[in-house]
């Protein structure tokens, strides 16, 4: 049986459409109306989610898809391509006057017809009394040249402007052989479904005939309003306002008065040529200044953005250790006798301009970052300033930012960020992000035309900039920029809160944190408690490694911040990508596949027993648990639980055992791992990797360690499926968790407990209680059953 989908802005008319064709189809058609949004507020619209599930209320033969005006066409080919491949291939789209195509359908089918005959006739406008103009109208032809055609907007501005002029006016669709339509009504504005390049032929009569078909003409051959903006695909409909479009980097509405990035100013030392040993030492001094601004840096960063983020100036510290770099310098100064900064400036520029070469984002953003880490090195040699920080609230204009520029310009007064060169994925652009600064970037040079203190505005969502608004726009603006402040406030405010979802699943959220200080800041940032505690940062960057006493100590200091939560102790996971000289075997040709976590644990006994030790006289008078990486075979779980039992006074003292669940073999044996384990933390920042076999710190790669792919998905699936038969408790911890759009789906997989990094703890909270763990389930079940990480991008997305 065939099946009809209605789409239209208005859930009743969806639903009248039905009826009338039920009564038509006679019982051989099957009917799903998907009208109206799911948003109270605002009902009148559609849903590209609403149309999928129609969709799939249907399926089971051929399914057609009628539509009302132009966004409904919009939302039902985003639900299309949300379907998988071979379910798409039975479903068409069909265009033209909704009522009269959709009975058409129905009939047929009631008469018998096969899919495709129904489907080739209701695709085929029905003969109706359609406009004509009359014989002895004018005609102009014209190419829409907006980029994204002819759709609500324009065509209202367009109406409009026919309804000026003592003139019929009728415009068609030469390209796609539609219309005409009457240039006075919208809706046969939007059927004829114009799209960018298209030709339109309009036609007028009347008296001001002439004049008409002019400004029509030129209207849209200037892009109907919307000239000049390029199109930007991850702009949503319904933002197409402003005078510049860039690309949208960090969400939220700012207006204020434009100020320029100050240069840095130089100090005035003159760079010298002095006695090559002193020009090595005072390199070294301001090399080591530099490492020690970079850290403060790190801490900075950590409490501003979360010690993900602040990863960024890990990474430039260890620029400012890398030997090349560094001995090219001194060999500069030794060989070529240059002063300490031109010779650092020139082996820092060589290393930063071989990256910048590369035709890659990734390593792009890294040189960046060598040039500033290298611009701290230089700052110290010649007594440059910083740059000056920000003496108002204002919105930054700069060609590009460094992350240290972020930290100097005071973010409290920085209300936005309009970035003429930099990418969505710059390391300043990525703190902005995670400091809640809206930010628009790829201006390219058209802001250096607007003088300093013009009042700019911007929507870090689409991309749009006005440039001195109007009034009207300023308060429109305001407005939407309270209601953006206000939901990020309450989410803060609603922090300390427990989350529940709307239908009244309570779901945890604990911290990843990776030091003692980050604890307080879970719990100020409304933690239930340390998910992981990634121990690493006790081992790393020394030569020896730290005893039972040093770690008992720290375990103790986190677990006291924490003020009764539970404490989950994760042991080491050095290897891979963070090797330990003192631990790490060293050349090992695929780290990542090599000694990493609980099996240099198991190789290096005396590390873990002492680790153990620790983390029991922590668990005497704290809530601790204590939680394996790596885990790839039951028998190193029963390795470490003997090793516990043989250290521990009695089996009353023995803490919870949890087993990091990132390696597909781990997920394979999830059930005999549940029976090991006292509970389960799914890393999928390790689990996309290991399934997508594709090393996250690779460029080249990284991109397919998608944790929303859903082969990850679906481990992630059975491994929670595993934990709750075995009636386990079940963590998600990997970095997904901290985006908003994918808690749903993540509930739907059967998560109950989320450990995120402490900036994201409000957001994620927030995102929890407007989910439903109804919705989510049917939202994981679509997931489930896609094809792609950009599918089910698109699904999240459409939600
Ligand atoms: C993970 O792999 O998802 C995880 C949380 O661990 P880490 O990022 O520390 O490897
Ligand atoms: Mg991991």
């Amino acid at each position: 049986m065939i099946g009809l989908v209605i789409v239209s802005h208005s859930a009743r008319l969806a639903e009248g459409i039905c009826e009338l064709a039920a009564q038509v189809g006679q019982g051989r058609v099957r009917l799903a109306a998907a009208g109206g949004t799911s948003d109270p507020e605002q009902p009148f619209g559609t849903d590209a989610f609403k149309v999928l599930e129609a969709i799939e209320s249907v399926s089971g033969g051929g399914v057609l898809i009628f539509m009302d005006l132009g966004s409904a066409v919009l939302s039902a080919e985003t639900a299309l391509e949300m379907l998988p491949e071979d379910r798409r291939a039975q479903v068409r789209l069909c265009p033209g006057p909704v009522v009269e195509a959709a009975v058409a359908a129905a009939s047929l089918a009631a008469a018998g017809a096969p899919f495709e005959e129904i489907a080739a006739a209701a695709r085929l406008p029905p003969e109706t009394e359609a406009f004509r103009p009359p014989p002895e109208a004018f005609e102009r032809r014209v190419r829409v040249a907006n980029p994204l055609g002819l759709h609500a907007r324009p065509a209202a501005r367009l109406v409009r402007l026919a309804r000026r002029f003592d003139a019929r006016v009728s415009v068609e669709n030469l390209t796609r052989r539609r219309g005409p339509a009457d240039a006075s009504h919208i809706g046969g504005l939007l059927e004829l479904g114009a799209r960018a390049g298209d030709e339109l032929a309009i036609h007028a009569s009347g008296r001001e005939a002439p004049a008409a078909l002019d400004a029509l003409a030129r209207f849209l051959a200037e892009g109907g309003g919307e000239a000049g903006r390029p199109a930007v695909p991850t702009v949503p409909e319904g933002a197409h306002e402003g005078d510049l479009r860039g690309i949208p980097a960090s969400p939220g509405i700012a207006i204020g008065p434009l100020v320029r990035l100050r240069p840095a100013v130089s100090g005035g030392a003159a760079p010298s040529a002095g006695d090559p040993e002193a020009e090595r030492l005072r390199l070294e001094k301001a090399i080591e200044a530099a490492r020690q601004e970079t850290r403060a840096l790190h801490e900075w960063a950590v409490a501003h953005a979360g010690e993900d983020e602040a990863g960024i100036f890990d990474a430039q510290l260890l620029f400012l250790e890398d030997e090349r770099l560094l001995e090219e310098a001194s060999r500069l100064v030794r060989e070529a006798r240059r002063p300490a900064e031109a010779a650092f400036e020139a082996a820092a520029r060589e290393l930063a301009g071989r990256l910048a070469a590369l035709d890659d984002e990734y390593l792009r953003s890294r040189a960046a970052d060598v040039a500033d880490a290298a611009g701290r090195v230089l700052r110290g040699l010649t007594g440059v300033s910083a740059p000056e920080s920000l003496d108002r609230p204002a919105i930054l204009a700069a060609p590009d930012l460094t992350p240290s520029d972020l930290k100097e310009l005071g973010a409290r007064r920085l209300l936005g960020l309009c970035l003429e060169a930099s990418g969505p994925g710059a390391h300043s652009v990525i703190l902005a992000r995670a400091m809640g600064i809206p930010a628009v970037v790829g201006l390219g040079p058209l802001l250096a035309r607007v003088s300093e203190g013009t009042t700019v505005a911007l929507d870090g969502e689409t991309g749009a900039v006005w440039i001195a608004p109007t009034e009207n726009q300023v308060r429109k603006l305001e407005q939407r920029r309270e209601r953006w402040l206000a939901g990020r406030t309450a989410a803060e405010q609603e922090r300390l809160k427990p989350a529940v979802t709307r239908d009244g699943r309570r779901i945890r959220v604990v911290a990843n944190i990776g030091s003692v200080e980050a604890a307080a800041e879970a719990v100020a940032s409304g933690a239930e408690g340390v998910g992981v505690l990634r121990t690493e940062f006790l081992f790393l960057g020394r030569a020896e490694p730290p005893g039972e006493d040093e770690q008992a100590a720290a375990y103790r200091a986190v677990a006291d911040c924490l003020q009764g939560r539970p404490l989950v102790i994760r042991t080491l996971d050095i290897g891979g990508d963070k090797p330990a000289g003192y631990a790490s075997p060293g050349g090992e040709p695929n780290p990542f596949l090599g000694l990493r976590g609980l099996r240099l644990s198991l190789l290096r006994r005396d590390l873990l027993r002492t680790q153990l030790r620790a983390i029991l006289r922590a668990a005497e008078d704290y809530p601790v648990a204590a939680l394996l990486p790596m885990v790839s075979s039951v028998g190193e779980v029963r390795q470490v639980r003997r090793e516990l039992e043989g250290l521990c006074r009695g089996p009353a003292a023995l803490p919870k055992l949890g087993v990091m669940i990132e390696v597909p073999a781990a997920v394979a044996m999830a059930r005999e791992l549940a029976r090991e384990a006292d509970f389960f933390s799914l890393g999928t920042n390790d689990l996309a990797q290991y399934v997508m076999a594709a090393d996250r710190t690779n460029p080249h790669v990284a991109a397919l360690a998608d944790p929303l792919e859903p082969a990850v998905l679906r481990m992630v699936h059975q491994a929670a499926l595993s934990a709750r038969e075995a009636g386990i408790d079940v963590t998600f911890c990997g970095e997904l968790a901290a985006d908003p759009l994918a808690a749903a789906v993540l509930v739907g997989l059967g998560i109950d407990e989320f450990s995120v990094s402490p900036p994201a703890i409000a957001g994620l909270k927030q995102a929890i209680r407007s989910a439903s763990a109804a919705e989510g389930e049917c939202l994981a079940r679509r997931a489930l059953a896609l094809d792609s990480a950009a599918a089910v991008r698109r699904l999240l997305a459409a939600r």
